[in-house]
């Protein structure tokens, strides 16, 4: 079969290598449709750890083709989306049921072979049937989507509530729709990109700025009487880090989101955290919100094709990855 694999760090090519077979607990899955994500990017740079050699691909959807020994909850011809996480159940996170934070986390398309392939055996546990006839582009967008609902479930968003949402990649378009969901009655995207903005708008957001054309903080905190209560800052830069806290209200929270270099320092003031009662929220992976991922793309209330900018086959994964966004690019799909 064709696979994508990242051969060393900065080389990455499209390889005929052996068709996986399921082993014990595992499924064969054919890959119908598998995103690219800014993290298989930083993968490729060697600025996130992976094996190597491995097929990279770690938010995909496909069939069930075939199962392994000892697989009880698949029989073969099922839709289903994987969950590329995969944690080891024993150490002391997994134990706080905390998998995401787990010591010896291991993921499909980073540690082990993904999905920028025609195939992938994944552990039948690490799959979640979809509904029979469901696209499965959209199927794709559960591993992202399962990140932001995690991030949506530490905001605490109130209906009726302010929410500030800091860059308009897929992530915060994503959080935009969420954000909706909950209720949100403020919803403010700050993103460079005018054709972002508008498609914001689009998709429920009440309100947008262009951070390179007013000051962002001053707008929200005109907007919501002196602060947004929940801020979500998906940019992943040290300025949005910035002005995403000094957009908080007081009591409010802050949810970071975006990935910013391991080892980058972006200067806080301690004082002015405590006496406003800001509260500093991390928000990694996926904990136990897969299954509620994929019932939301199954359920059909999240508009997800308006954020596919590319559809590309297998010969062209390394091209993307290898180079910077093209300008206006959203999501890129990958159809093995
Ligand atoms: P993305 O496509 O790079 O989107 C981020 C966007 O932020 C950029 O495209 C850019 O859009 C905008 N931006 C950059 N500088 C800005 C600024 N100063 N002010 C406002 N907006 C700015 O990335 P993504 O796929 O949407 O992912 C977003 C972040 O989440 C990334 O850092 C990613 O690594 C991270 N992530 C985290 C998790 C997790 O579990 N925590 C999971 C998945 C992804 P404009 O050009 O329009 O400004």
């Amino acid at each position: 079969m064709k696979a994508s694999q990242l051969d060393s760090v900065g080389a990455m090519a499209l390889h005929t290598v052996e068709k996986p077979e399921a082993g014990p607990g595992e499924i064969l899955v054919k890959v119908l449709a598998a995103g690219i994500c800014g993290s298989d990017r930083h993968m490729f740079k060697g600025e996130y750890p992976t094996a190597i050699p491995v097929t990279l691909g770690h938010e995909f959807c496909g069939i069930v083709e075939a199962v392994g020994p000892a697989v009880t909850r698949f029989v073969g011809g099922e839709l289903v989306t994987v969950d590329p996480n995969i944690a080891c159940g024993i150490c002391p996170a997994c134990r706080r049921a905390q998998p995401n934070l787990c010591a010896r986390l291991a993921a499909i398309g980073v540690t082990r072979n993904g999905g920028f392939a025609e195939y992938a055996a994944v552990p039948e546990g690490q799959a979640f049937v979809l509904p029979p006839g469901l696209d499965p582009v959209h199927g794709a967008f559960s591993e992202p989507l399962a990140c932001c609902l995690h991030a949506i479930d530490k905001a605490e968003i109130r209906a009726g509530g302010s929410v500030a949402i800091l860059g308009g990649g897929v992530i915060g378009l994503l959080m935009v729709q969420l954000a909706k969901l909950e209720g949100a009655g403020t919803i403010i995207l700050i993103t460079r990109q005018a054709p972002r903005r508008a498609l914001a708008l689009d998709l429920g957001a009440t309100h947008t700025f262009d951070p390179t054309a007013s000051d962002t903080v001053a707008e929200v905190r005109a907007l919501t009487s002196g602060g947004a209560d929940v801020v979500i800052e998906c940019a992943g830069v040290p300025e949005t880090f910035r002005t995403g806290i000094a957009m908080t209200r007081r009591g409010g929270n802050f949810v970071l989101f975006g990935v910013t270099p391991s080892g980058l320092e972006v200067p806080v003031t301690p004082f002015d955290l405590l006496i406003n009662e800001v509260s500093l929220r991390p928000a990694y992976l996926n904990p136990f919100t897969h299954d509620r991922a994929a019932a939301l793309v199954a359920s059909g209330v999240l508009e997800l094709d308006r954020l596919v900018t590319r559809t590309i086959g297998l010969e062209e994964v390394a091209d993307v990855i290898a180079s910077a966004p093209a300008a206006g690019e959203i999501k890129v799909i990958v159809r093995p």
